[in-house]
């Protein structure tokens, strides 16, 4: 079951390919720019959120998929990688169906040589990250000496 903050971040990986979430009868599009803010997300896309997640969840859609906010918050769907690109994608538990990966109309996707779309940087594992492969590098110096 995708919890909102899943769901979340699903948007803002496919935000981050220029994906943007439009209601059903096409008035509204939304990208926000920018995605993040320091190590969250932005206003603007905090706004968008609101907006999508609302009470008119049902009528929003990321573009090239079929499932509405409201389908992907409803605990019927959950969120996997792509098999072809790795990106987030909502698998319906309910009849074991796949939804099909928004990647499929992104010609120029995957391309191995971009930074893979992120989430939110959560300050304390990224410094955790750089202080285990200091110490990683530090050993080695010590070996080589
Ligand atoms: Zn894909």
């Amino acid at each position: 079951m995708a919890s909102p903050s899943q769901v979340k971040i699903y948007l803002a990986q496919w935000f981050q390919l220029g994906k943007r979430v439009v209601s059903q009868d096409g008035q509204n599009r939304y990208l926000p720019t920018p995605i993040f803010a320091g190590e969250g997300y932005s206003s603007e896309f905090e706004w968008i959120w609101s907006q999508v997640s609302s009470h008119h969840a049902d009528r929003f859609y990321l573009e090239g998929t079929d499932q509405s906010i409201a389908d992907l918050l409803s605990g019927y769907w959950q969120i996997e990688s792509c098999a072809r690109c790795q990106m987030p994608v909502p698998t319906c538990q309910a009849h074991w169906s796949c939804g099909i990966c928004p990647c499929s109309d992104l010609t120029t996707w995957p391309n191995e040589s971009l930074p893979k779309p992120r989430s939110p940087i959560q300050t304390r594992n990224y410094l955790r990250d750089i202080c285990t492969r200091l110490e990683q590098s530090e050993s080695l110096e010590t070996v080589v000496s």
